[in-house]
């Protein structure tokens, strides 16, 4: 077996290889610019995915894809023939600047928001794969909150102005172990600017961040206001000329989008075959990942709807499920996972034999983290879930439960802790009394955010 020193370690991860649990076992991860695959890359996917012996491959929640199993020595042929159809791993992993996260949802500023991101990619992403960051460095761009912009290193958000369309910069944001909500710079941008404001705020963590710590602790430190002083010395090319140029993503007139969950969070060789095909019949040749870990099919013609549904039901992609359920690779497949996330399933059995909360429960978020990296987003979901080590019992395992997170714009942002820890076993019966509870308490139709925020306010809370 290879063994590697840490800086080894950390140049792999910087080109998306990391080393799984099993350590003769190794994961690639793609960034996908717009969480966007084609035809003929989903098709070379499903020939590469074939070749495994998991015969599948995982979705992230920054738009970015795993596969997972790999033999050390069969990675660069692997990297070789995704890079020539423009799948590259570089950049998707360690102390680099991320996929950057895009989040769609349709509304009147979806163009700018695609047309930001691919600019961001050519110049900002582009430059930045040759620095050495003090940690890695996440960017979020969205129409609104939903999008995260809140818990990353920059969140760019788009405000309409007298003078036209600026971007809001929120900074020092993230999740993990320690969750910090992003501030805002008292600053608003133009689109040709975004680049090299994030250049400069890039410099600054390079300059003065500490090697292993993120962002946010950085802006922590110093404050928003003097973090902002040292990007605008920095920032040496303010007004650039504005991102004109249009959205790639043209939509046909009347057309649909249609949103399709992915159980567990993977889709195998025989998907993803049906996802190329689905793409060259349907959609222009596109299919979108989104941060939510679901498929997004764009430009679906009205009278073609039911006979897309249709092919994505030979494949058991059509189903919406009940839960909107997020789980990360977990301890099965990641050395740092606590927790084995296929407990998914005992969860799922328990509430089904409950069908007084399993017909109820329709349109719950549930997501897991094997630890807490919190690759799954748990702080931000109904109900959040966090491989732990419960100190009293390191050997069993165990997980810290929270409720009534989410990324509705409505405050508090982060979920609360429910119960800390819970052993595994313990789980299922545990998530059926929060979901019991919820339905007593429910008023009308509320969802289960908007019954936990009531309650919180309801207890003097704001
Ligand atoms: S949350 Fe932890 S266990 Fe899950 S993928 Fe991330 S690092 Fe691995």
């Amino acid at each position: 077996m290879t063994e590697f020193s840490a800086q080894e370690i950390g140049a792999l991860r910087r080109q998306g290889i990391y080393r799984q649990r099993q350590k003769s076992e190794f994961f690639l991860r793609i960034r996908l610019p717009l969480g966007r695959l084609t035809s003929l890359q989903l098709d070379t996917l499903a020939s590469v995915v074939d070749k495994t012996e998991r015969g599948q491959l995982e979705l992230t929640t920054r738009q970015s894809i795993q596969i997972h199993g790999l033999a050390f020595d069969t990675i660069p042929k692997i990297r070789h023939t995704l890079e020539e159809v423009g799948l590259f791993s570089l950049g998707s992993g360690g102390k680099a600047v991320r996929n950057i996260v895009t989040f769609y949802e349709g509304g009147p500023l979806a163009g700018e928001v695609e047309s930001l991101t691919r600019h961001l990619n050519e110049t900002f992403v582009a430059k930045s794969l040759q620095l050495t960051l003090p940690h890695k460095f996440k960017v979020a761009i969205g129409e609104s909150h939903r999008a995260g912009l809140l818990f990353n290193d920059v969140g760019l958000l788009p405000v309409q102005r007298e003078g036209g369309l600026r971007w809001q910069v929120f900074v020092g944001g993230g999740l993990g172990s320690k969750p910090h909500v992003a501030q805002l710079l008292p600053v608003e941008v133009r689109g040709g600017d975004v680049s090299s404001l994030l250049e400069a705020i890039l410099h600054v963590f390079i300059m003065k961040g500490t090697l292993n710590q993120r962002l946010k602790f950085l802006v922590q430190s110093f404050g928003v206001e003097h973090f902002w002083e040292l990007v605008r010395e920095e920032w040496t090319v303010p007004f650039g000329d504005p991102v004109t140029s249009p959205s790639s993503l043209e939509t046909i007139a009347s057309s649909e989008t249609v949103i399709v969950d992915v159980p567990d969070s993977s889709l195998t060789t025989v998907q993803l075959y049906k996802l190329a095909s689905i793409a060259r019949r349907f959609t222009q040749g596109n299919i979108f990942l989104t941060p939510n870990r679901q498929i997004l099919l764009r430009d679906i013609l009205p009278e073609e709807k039911e006979a897309l549904l249709a092919e994505l039901s030979t494949v058991e992609l059509a189903s919406p499920e009940p839960i909107r359920w997020i789980s990360c690779p977990g301890q099965a497949l990641c050395a740092r996972g606590l927790v084995d996330t296929q407990l998914r399933q005992s969860i799922l059995n328990t509430l089904r034999e409950h069908r007084h909360v399993w017909e109820k429960i329709e349109g719950i978020s549930i997501h897991l983290s094997g630890c807490s990296s919190s690759c799954a987003r748990p702080q931000i979901a109904d109900i959040g879930i966090t491989g732990i080590i419960d100190k009293q019992n390191p050997a069993i395992p165990s997980v810290s439960v929270t409720i009534g997170g989410g990324l509705d714009g409505e405050w508090p942002v982060l979920g609360e802790i429910w119960r800390f820890p819970v052993t595994v076993e313990a789980l299922p019966t545990a998530l059926l009394s929060i979901m019991e509870n919820w339905l007593e308490t429910r008023e009308g139709q509320e969802t289960f955010r908007e019954t936990h925020l009531r309650r919180h306010r309801e207890r003097g809370n704001h």
